[in-house]
């Protein structure tokens, strides 16, 4: 018989006579030791983590018609039914909560300092007992809180179905880009296998990004806990990773179903699914520092001409953009050169092709942390 089940939350009614909900697909033994857990849509304009879920229903499915499925595996298909709903002159905008203009993945509960408070005189010398014993607590504090509005209703849910999970996969995408993985620094090299499966050209570390997104409120609690309590054994127990599809429109079956493929086969390698993958394929490239990627902003108005698309490899003072001003005097004046400041990889570049200063046009993942980048490295 199938494990298969599904569950309805609703979330709290933000209107009159309006109530969203999300739903939520579990597979196999509910005590089962580990526990996997992908969402899609958070950001709900991204539309290609939907068709990498549709796929991963099938192969889930079809594992569990198999009695394959040998842990927890938690599917959130769309995870964001507020943002989903946000239409506005004929375009989907799932980023920001029209509410408060809050990014929807920005500002999820980070509950270290609770959990740290809470667990101060019960660590103790075992790393399963403390992880166990952090779960636990970590359950406790969210059930007791009471989210004030939909949104961070929202965002609790997510949460608890994720706090105890041993993998969190965030599934989004970037405007016009490469596939690339965020993870927390602590996480590196142990899960070099997700970005080696996925084919990720780019893989970002951050122990702290400075703004909260999901991933990071599932790990970095682990790392922070450990920070604080050195005497006890504190394992970064939950592997988090943002994992962005490429660009919004990449979107084709070919294109999902291997990325769904590569999901299952990292699983199934790391426990999940009964069965043998096939071997790791090479890394693309080794990780590099979130602190180290440049976003390249537009220094005045104007039309944007890209002369590097994603992929291309670029030195300290190449010209990835041209800014066109038809209303300047002169030729030479019509055209402003946006160079890079550091070397490296082109990963991600802006589908709108019109520029206001400060804009950003493009990322480039360079090796070498920038100083000068402040507290919040990701985009708005
Ligand atoms: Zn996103």
């Amino acid at each position: 018989m199938g494990t298969k089940t599904i569950k309805q939350y609703t979330l709290p009614s933000a209107s009159l006579g309006n109530t969203r909900s999300l739903k939520v697909i579990h597979y196999g033994n509910q005590i089962a030791k580990g526990k996997a857990y992908i969402q899609a849509g958070l950001h709900a304009d991204e539309a290609p983590g939907f068709i990498v879920i549709h796929h991963l229903i099938d192969l889930f499915d079809q594992a569990d018609a198999e009695n394959k499925i040998d842990g927890r595996i938690v599917l959130v298909p769309v995870a964001n039914p507020i943002g989903v709903s946000q239409w506005r002159d004929e375009q989907l905008q799932g980023r920001f909560n029209f509410f408060d203009s809050i990014n929807f993945n920005r500002r999820h509960p980070d509950l270290t300092a609770q959990i740290a408070d809470q667990v101060k005189n019960r660590l103790g010398s075992t790393p399963q007992d403390n992880v166990a014993l952090i779960r636990g607590t970590a359950k406790n504090i969210l059930a007791s809180m009471a989210p004030p509005d939909e949104a961070a209703a929202l965002k609790h849910q997510l949460l608890l179905l994720s706090v105890d999970a041993d993998i969190v996969l965030d599934l989004h995408c970037d405007y016009q880009a490469l596939m690339h993985v965020y993870l927390g620094t602590p996480l590196w090299p142990d899960a070099a296998d997700l970005s080696a499966q996925l084919g990720a050209e780019v893989t970002l570390l951050a122990e702290d990004s400075g703004v909260t997104p999901y991933d990071e409120a599932c790990g970095r609690i682990w790392w922070q806990l450990a920070q604080k309590f050195p005497d006890h054994p504190i394992p970064p127990a939950c592997l988090a990773a943002t994992v962005e599809l490429r660009g919004m429109a990449d979107v084709s079956h070919a294109q999902a179903q291997q990325d769904a493929q590569n999901i299952f086969w990292f699983l199934q390698r790391r426990g999940f699914i009964k069965g043998d993958a096939p071997e790791v394929p090479p890394l693309p490239n080794e990780a590099r520092p979130l602190r180290g990627v440049e976003h390249l902003k537009a220094p005045a108005p104007g039309v944007v001409v890209f002369l590097k698309a994603p992929g291309a490899r670029v030195n300290k003072g190449e010209v990835i953009a041209e800014i066109v001003n038809p209303l300047a005097d002169g030729p030479e004046n019509r055209i402003i050169p946006v160079k890079s400041a550091v070397s490296g990889i082109v990963f991600s570049i802006n589908t709108d092709r019109y520029a206001r200063p400060g804009r950003i046009l493009a990322k480039i993942a360079g090796r070498v942390p920038i100083k000068e980048k402040g507290q919040d490295l990701l985009s708005p």
